[in-house]
């Protein structure tokens, strides 16, 4: 199962993407947000639509999480390129809604940064209210699916103010998308690669992850409720490096797509 919301004569639409002669292509859409479905997208009343190539759609953010909860130094090789220990439990810090990005849009790099990094991004979308999992209990019933995030940030900031809220907050420092998938295994190993202009400048797999998604979701609802919706960023591999004005970002995930967006100046 693969959606997308996107946007058709002026109003938001939750889509189903298939697969026609090997294009991604819009059919149907859903009738009830898939967060509302309790996890089962599958039984989601939908209605037809004239088909939309995924690629000429004009897409939206795929989610509306009440929150964004990110994971930071999650691959080893990662904590080691910007000189820190490999931490002993999940590190999480959180991007506000407001920093949300759709598909194709536009990276604003603020003026008082001097320093703005792509970070790609396996990003977990909850399917069922979580709180509180018990050490036995099974994650996967509350994923609803997968979906690529860029979790932009100013590192010159963050090195200063010694905490991330700002350096991660910038309107426009969350694309996400293109669209939500569920067909992939991150316990086995998903792909995650990140390309400027078309040069790759990380390629992970999720294999190596520290802590793996089950540790982090329950680390997490030990914390917070976790709502339908809800955004969980993994990590970032190793690679991270800075975006300028006219650069294209694009972060592919396998099994989910490519998330590709420009850059200007402030
Ligand atoms: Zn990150």
């Amino acid at each position: 199962m693969k959606y997308c919301r996107f946007q058709l004569n002026g109003q938001a639409h939750y889509g189903l993407v298939e697969s026609v002669a090997g294009r991604e292509a819009i059919l149907r859409i859903l009738l009830t947000a898939p967060e509302d479905s309790d996890g089962d997208v599958e039984g989601l009343r939908t209605r037809r639509i004239e088909p939309i190539a995924l690629e000429e759609a004009e897409l939206l953010p795929p989610v509306r999480p009440s929150k964004i909860v990110c994971v930071g130094r999650n691959y080893r090789e990662h904590a080691a390129e910007l000189g820190h220990e490999v931490p002993t439990e999940p590190l999480l810090f959180l991007k506000p809604n407001s920093a949300l990005l759709a598909p194709g849009g536009v990276v604003r790099r603020p003026k008082i940064s001097q320093r703005v990094d792509y970070e790609g991004e396996l990003c977990v979308v909850i399917g069922k209210t979580c709180y509180h999992l018990t050490d036995d209990e099974d994650v996967r019933p509350y994923i609803l699916g997968y979906t690529c995030l860029n979790d932009v940030t100013t590192r010159d900031l963050q090195v200063k103010d010694g905490q991330w809220t700002r350096a991660k907050s910038f309107d426009t420092f969350c694309p996400v998308g293109p669209v939500v998938a569920d067909g992939l295994d991150p316990w086995a190993g998903v792909g995650v690669e990140t390309r400027v202009n078309g040069v790759v400048k990380q390629s992970g797999n999720t294999r190596d992850f520290i802590f793996p998604l089950d540790v982090v979701i329950r680390h997490t609802a030990q914390v917070m409720t976790l709502f339908p919706g809800d955004l969980i960023a993994t990590g970032t591999p190793q690679g991270v490096g800075p975006l300028v004005a006219g650069d294209v970002v694009e972060v592919s995930v396998e099994g989910i797509g490519t998330l590709r967006n420009s850059v200007v100046d402030e």
